[in-house]
This record gives structure tokens, C-alpha cells and sequence, in this order.
């Protein structure tokens, strides 16, 4: 869990500001849900048999006796708070979300216990153009970051729960046949979750898998067609993708279209966003059957990315403009009051007030970085004298409609 220091703020503020750029451009509604819910949601929407709900889950009972979890995703609390609040039986709605997500994994370059997700999901819509705009959402948040041509947007269909049920068991029958040859991990999963031994990244149980059954070959008519559609908008938008049929997503829930958004410059996180559809869900969970899809990113791959392609703005949040300090001990209460009336004069500047000792003052300001330095030598009722450094001096002796004239016709 990582502390996010200042100088480490103004790059996460980019990439929200976009992510806020973007998404009220797609007019999607913003939700906050909170960090805890009962255990039981979890395990209900994202699966008993998940690496999140196996081993990853931060879970306690409160004091009163009641298992509850910080939230290692967001859609299930949104889920919950559409049925709850009446948001989606016989509407639509699209949302957004952003915070922390709390999952137990092994920490290293990309993974963390606590990390960071934005997101998107709307409900009540079950056709591939709202799978199609949720990709296009993403797709135009890269190009606003510069970053699409660094990523690669992965497509795959899951098909009806009947298709799966039916892949599922052509699958498990092949590889039962070569259980021996499939790493640990995938000889647990043969009978647990045996789809997901299609994402192992063994890569001799990778191998194994060549020659495995398809996926895409289990389709059922409607998930076909779904999936046309899907690329068929894909393409006339012009976004590039691969089909990868063994893409099937960490989390039970989805179904139909799945997708993933990933980067060679990240080693093995590379996966920056995921998510697809997940029409069983609002059911599963209490509320009547609603179509559902969405994605959720992890900011902290994507700031790592902004760092390793250098596509961060190096100003972001950096300049200060003014930096105001008094020259003479008793003047620094009558400082700070100045300075507010300039701040109310610039609402759009940076200035900082110097609230410390005065000796060598002007280098202290100056170490500030600040594009200009005010100096309060003397200061009575309606007229102060201050120097105004600009680089070098460049007034003496002001009042105060004169400071804010001289600032002014400065910026
Ligand atoms: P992975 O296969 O990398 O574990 P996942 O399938 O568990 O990913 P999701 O639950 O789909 O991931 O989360 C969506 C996105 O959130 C991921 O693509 C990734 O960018 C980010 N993410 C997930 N887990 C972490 C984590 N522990 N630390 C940082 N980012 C994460
Ligand atoms: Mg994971």
C-alpha cells in the first residue's frame, strides 16, 4: 500500500482530469459507493472459486459481529447500489466510479495491496453498441493521454452461460486426458474454474492449450451475432484489435463480449483495463435481470506507462507564481491578510506566503522556483512598500492597488 506524496499528486490529477474530460464528453454520471460491504456480496457476484475470493480478500467482522470486506472492485458495490436505490430495473444508466480497491496479492512493479481503479458501467442495455461505446469511451481516453498507439485492445466472446457450461465440459474433458502435463496451479483449477486455465501464464500448460478446443467454436447464434456486431462498430470506428480466444477475465461474472487493453512496456502487469459484460449480475445480486457491461483501469500501470513513454506534462502542477513574504519581523500577520487579497485578486495564481524565520529571505524566496517575488518592508492602513522581484527588480515601493496593478500587467 503506497503513500502518494506531492510531487507524486499533480500526474494522478492529469490523468483524472481526462478521465473527467472524457467521460462527461460520453455523459456517464459519477457514483460513490463505500470502501466496505458485506463479505457475502463479494462472494456472490465475483465467485467463490476467484482468485479474489480465494486469497485476496480483506475480510473482518466489525463489532457487531458482522463480516464485511474492503471492496477489491467496484462493480459489485454498484451493482448493489442500483438495486438499492431503484436505478435499474427497466432504465438505463451509465456510470463512472474512481478509488482504491484493497486486494491481498503479492506486491511487485504493478500489483498492489491497495491500488487505484476508474471506471465505467452501464446498465439496462444489451446490445454490442453500448459493449462498442464503453470501448470507444477508453479508446478516446488513451488518444486524449497519447498513449493508444502503446496498447493493444483484445476482444473475445464468452458466449451464453449454456455455451460456457458446454465449452467448459469440452474443455475439461481434453485436458483431464493430459492432466499430468498442466502446471499446479491449472490442475487445481481442472476442477474448480476451468476456464481459467486458459489465461495460466504457464507456458507449457500454454502450449498444452494449441491444441485445445476453441472457445469461439462453442458460440451460441446470439452471442455470434453479438459479436459481429461488436467488430463490425470496432471497425468502422477504426479501432484496431485482436481476437484473443483465451481471453476469459479473472472475475466469474461476465459473459458475451470480454475485452482487455494491454501494453508490452509493462512486463507481466500489463494489463491496464479490462471488463466486458455481465448481463446475469443485478440478477444474481437481488434486482430484477438487467443487461450490464463496463471496465475498470488500474491508474497506477497506466501513470507507469505515462512515466515510460514520457508523455507526462513535466508542468504539470509545478509553477508558483508569487512568492509573498514580509522583510521585517512584526509584518507577517498583515502578510498573510495580503495575501489573501491578492489570491481573491488572482484566483487562477499560485502564491505562497513565506511563514518562517526572515533571514536571507530573498534566496529563500528565490529557491522557490517562484516566477515573481513580493517583499513587505513597511505596512500601515491603505499603503505598504514592497519591492516586486521579477528575476531581477524590477519596482520598489507600491501600494497595494499599485502591487496588483504591477502583478497584473506582469501575467
Ligand atoms: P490481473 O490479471 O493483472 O491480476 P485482474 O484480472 O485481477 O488483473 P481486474 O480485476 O479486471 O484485474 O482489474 C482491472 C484492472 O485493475 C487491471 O487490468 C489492472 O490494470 C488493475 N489492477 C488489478 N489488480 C491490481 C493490483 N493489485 N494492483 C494494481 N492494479 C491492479
Ligand atoms: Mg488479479
Amino acid at each position: 500500500m503506497n503513500d502518494i506524496l506531492p510531487e507524486q499528486s499533480p500526474a494522478w490529477q492529469y490523468l483524472e482530469e481526462k478521465f473527467l474530460g472524457v467521460v462527461n464528453n460520453y455523459s456517464y454520471g459519477e457514483i460513490r459507493t463505500p470502501l466496505v460491504e458485506q463479505t457475502e456480496l463479494f462472494n456472490r457476484s465475483i465467485g467463490e472459486v476467484t482468485d479474489i475470493v480465494e486469497k485476496e480478500m480483506y475480510c473482518f467482522e466489525d463489532r457487531n459481529g458482522e463480516r464485511i470486506a474492503l471492496r477489491p472492485e467496484g462493480t459489485a458495490s454498484i451493482v448493489r447500489a442500483g438495486i438499492e436505490h431503484g436505478l435499474l430495473f427497466n432504465q438505463t444508466q451509465r456510470f463512472w466510479y474512481r478509488g482504491p480497491m484493497f486486494r491481498y496479492e503479492k506486491p511487485q512493479k504493478g500489483r498492489y495491496r491497495q491500488f487505484h481503479q476508474i471506471g465505467v458501467e452501464a446498465f439496462g442495455m444489451g446490445g454490442a453498441d453500448i459493449d462498442a461505446e464503453v470501448i470507444l469511451l477508453s479508446a478516446s481516453l488513451w488518444r486524449s493521454l497519447g498513449i493508444i498507439d502503446s496498447l493493444t485492445l483484445e476482444i473475445n466472446s464468452l458466449g451464453s452461460n449454456e455455451a460456457r457450461a458446454q465449452y467448459k465440459r469440452a474443455l475439461v474433458e481434453f485436458l483431464s486426458e493430459r492432466e499430468e502435463q498442466l502446471d499446479d496451479d491449472s490442475k487445481r483449477r481442472l476442477h474448480t474454474n476451468p476456464l481459467r486455465i486458459l489465461d495460466s501464464k504457464d507456458a507449457s500448460t500454454q502450449a498444452l492449450l494449441d491444441g485445445a478446443p476453441n472457445l469461439l467454436d462453442y458460440l451460441d447464434e446470439d452471442s455470434q451475432a453479438h459479436f459481429s456486431a461488436l467488430r463490425a462498430i470496432l471497425d468502422s470506428a477504426n479501432i484496431k484489435y485482436v481476437i484473443n480466444s483465451r481471453l476469459v477475465r479473472g472475475l466469474d461474472y461476465y459473459n458475451k463480449t470480454v475485452f482487455e487493453w494491454t501494453t508490452d512496456k509493462l512486463g507481466a502487469q500489463g494489463t491496464v483495463c479490462a471488463g466486458g459484460r455481465y448481463d446475469g449480475m443485478v440478477e444474481q445480486l437481488g434486482g430484477k435481470s438487467t443487461p450490464a457491461v463496463g471496465f475498470a483501469m488500474g491508474e497506477e500501470r497506466l501513470l507507469l506507462l505515462l512515466e515510460t513513454l514520457g508523455v507526462l506534462p513535466s508542468s504539470a502542477g509545478e509553477s508558483l507564481d508569487i512568492y509573498l513574504s514580509a522583510q521585517e519581523k512584526g509584518l507577517q500577520p498583515q502578510v498573510i491578510l495580503l495575501a489573501e487579497e491578492l489570491r481573491s485578486q488572482f484566483p487562477g495564481l499560485k502564491i505562497r506566503t513565506h511563514c518562517a524565520g526572515l533571514k536571507n529571505i530573498l534566496n529563500k524566496a528565490r529557491q522557490s522556483g517562484a516566477q515573481k517575488i513580493v517583499l513587505i518592508k513597511t505596512m500601515q492602513a491603505g499603503g505598504i512598500t514592497a519591492t516586486l522581484w521579477h528575476g531581477q527588480q524590477i519596482t520598489a515601493d507600491l501600494t497595494v492597488a499599485n502591487l496588483i496593478e504591477a502583478l497584473d500587467s506582469e501575467n
